[in-house]
């Protein structure tokens, strides 16, 4: 065999050689994720994929103790807390939607949240009394921001609020991982945490036109099929559903979305919202704000945003997309 073919096989063998694992989950972020790097599935990639979301989940998870966002609320009423710039910036973000959304999305709602515990150990159904004074400690404005010499501080103004970004650090995290992978030039992935989906990238090496299907799952009927596919080029696709995390009581269902005005899991005739956009981390707050509203409202506006589309399912199933 002439040498200079020897040398094309040893570098298409070399170049071939990158081994291509299947789709990877772990559990992380408080819910299970798993990561599809399609043709770039590298034991690399994935590492570098769960380690940035395990880095994510210890600056923002309020039951790690050590989180950014845990020191905060234990230090609330007593001054600023250092903090890592991404997570002032998520913070800022979350205000700016609670302000835009009538605060039907609340990132102050610690109290209430911590009050009901659903998913938790504690879950109850608490006294109007202690929704009552749970209430008073939701503001979001006693969440307040300091840059000073490029250090980021956070400060609660009120010892009894706390801080909760669950129903937004998902879609930031998700858009993380897309801004790894347009670094790393990886080709198309799928990203899903705990159901908060985003397609990266083209489906198809070698037809753009194919698009990416995500199913919105049926709320009233989890086990049956979807009720609506969405086809998208790329993008988010998140769902905020009654049916994600709740207990029965007395025959009613007690689920995780709570409305800040009344203290009580939201209750409209709404049981799940999706909201597709680009940026995962828009949908993410939004599909929560909506769920709270009860519908589509103007905050797409007042974010000054353009091209989001919603798809809510009222408890009978029916559909309808905006
Ligand atoms: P999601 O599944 O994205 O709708 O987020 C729900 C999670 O966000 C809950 O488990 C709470 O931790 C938190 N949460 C509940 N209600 C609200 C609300 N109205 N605004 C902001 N966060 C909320
Ligand atoms: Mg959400």
């Amino acid at each position: 065999m002439p040498g200079i073919l020897i040398f094309a096989l040893c570098f298409l063998f070399a170049s071939c050689g990158k081994q291509v694992l299947p789709p990877q989950t772990e559990y992380v972020l408080g819910t299970v994720c798993s990561v599809n790097l399609y043709d770039d599935g590298t034991r690399e990639n994935y590492i570098d994929v769960f380690k940035r979301l395990n880095e994510i989940d210890n600056e923002f998870n309020v039951n790690k103790p050590t989180s950014d966002i845990s020191k905060v609320n234990s230090d609330a009423g007593h001054g600023p807390v250092a903090v890592k710039k991404e997570v002032y910036e998520l913070v800022r973000l979350s205000k700016e939607i609670s302000l835009a959304t009538g605060e039907t999305f609340n990132p102050a709602m610690g109290a209430l949240i911590n009050l009901w515990g659903i998913g938790k150990d504690n879950q109850r159904v608490p006294s109007q009394e202690e929704i009552n004074e749970a209430i008073n400690h939701c503001r979001p404005e006693n969440v307040q921001l300091k840059e000073e010499n490029g250090s980021y501080y956070i400060e609660i103004k009120d010892e009894k609020t706390a801080l909760d970004l669950g129903a937004i650090v998902k879609g930031f995290a998700s858009d993380e991982l897309a801004a790894m992978m347009e670094e790393r030039k990886i080709k198309r992935a799928v990203i899903d945490l705990g159901g908060n989906i985003y397609c990266f990238g083209q489906k198809s090496s070698s037809n753009p036109d194919v698009l990416w299907k995500v199913g919105i799952r049926n709320p009233v009927d989890t086990t049956s099929d979807p009720v609506e596919t969405v086809s998208i080029r790329s993008g988010s696709v998140v769902t905020s559903g009654n049916y994600e995390r709740y207990f029965i009581e007395n025959g009613k269902r007690y689920h995780h979305i709570i409305d800040g005005k009344t203290g009580w899991p939201a209750d409209s005739s709404i049981a799940s919202v999706t909201v597709v956009y680009e940026r995962s981390v828009i949908c993410d707050a939004l599909a929560t704000a909506c769920f709270v509203a009860g519908g589509k409202r103007d905050f797409e506006e007042k974010l000054g945003l353009k091209g989001i589309k919603f798809i809510w399912v009222d408890d009978k199933g029916k559909l309808t997309e905006r």
